[in-house]
């Protein structure tokens, strides 16, 4: 796929190899966990509530921005970042990131971007870029990464996984013929994939006994509801 990028920003190839490593030695530590715009996927949201040990609604409310443009399809959740002056993520402390283990896809994924669509039968196709900015001093360390190796360093398979199974939604082919969601629907996006505590306890029937397959169900539901 060729795509017209920035200048600090190139795709690789599937087993192309780049010097990066992120660790609390690196003058540069927490840096980009302040001043950023991060966007939060439904996955992002259970991960990050459970690793703080409360419920999505709870996370929603009280670290979350939603929004909705008059030109967005979906409506967007985003981590609200603090007034402390630099616009700090509420998660990063001197020792780095006090939620590492629920971290965010995007905080896992950099240096690289994912970026994956959709064919017409249904087939996920994925690339991935290398984002170099110069704040970041991880591309001066001596530790070779490909896509596959910091893929599972950084755990970052399930996040993938389910991000690719949001675009039977996002990519449907009827959003694609331009269908547009009302707000009702677009409530409806936040309060079946994002709350998925308020799913569940809203639909008291339901059999997903773990989480993995609560948010797979709130994703089969959702298309169901607004596709037929
Ligand atoms: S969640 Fe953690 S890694 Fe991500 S921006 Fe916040 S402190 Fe940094
Ligand atoms: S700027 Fe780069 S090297 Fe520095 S903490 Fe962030 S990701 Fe790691």
């Amino acid at each position: 796929m060729n795509l017209q990028l920035p200048e600090n920003v190139r795709q690789l190839a599937p087993d192309e190899e780049f010097n990066f490593s992120c660790h609390p030695g690196v003058d540069c530590f927490t840096d980009c966990c302040r001043e950023l715009e991060l966007a939060l996927t439904p996955y992002d949201v259970l991960r990050l509530s459970r690793e703080l040990g409360i419920t999505t609604s709870d996370l929603l409310e009280q670290y979350c921005l939603i929004e909705c443009e008059a030109d967005d399809i979906f409506p967007r959740v985003y981590l609200g970042m603090v007034d402390d002056g630099r616009a700090g993520c509420p998660f990063v402390s001197e020792k780095g990131c006090a939620v590492y283990e629920g971290r965010p896809g995007a905080c896992r994924t950099y240096p690289l971007g994912r970026a994956a669509c959709r064919n017409i039968s249904g087939r996920c196709r994925a690339f991935h870029v290398l984002l170099r900015e110069d704040h970041c001093h991880g591309f001066d360390e001596p530790v070779l990464q490909t896509i596959d190796l910091w893929t599972t360093d950084q755990g970052l398979e399930p996040y993938n996984q389910f991000n690719d199974m949001l675009m039977t939604i996002t990519q449907h082919i009827r959003i694609q013929n331009d269908m547009r969601l009302s707000a009702a629907q677009q409530q409806l996006f936040i309060d079946t994939l994002y709350d998925l505590d308020g799913f569940r306890r809203r639909n008291q029937d339901r059999r997903d006994d773990n989480d993995d397959e609560l948010l797979t169900n709130a994703v089969n539901r959702l298309r169901r509801e607004l596709f037929g």
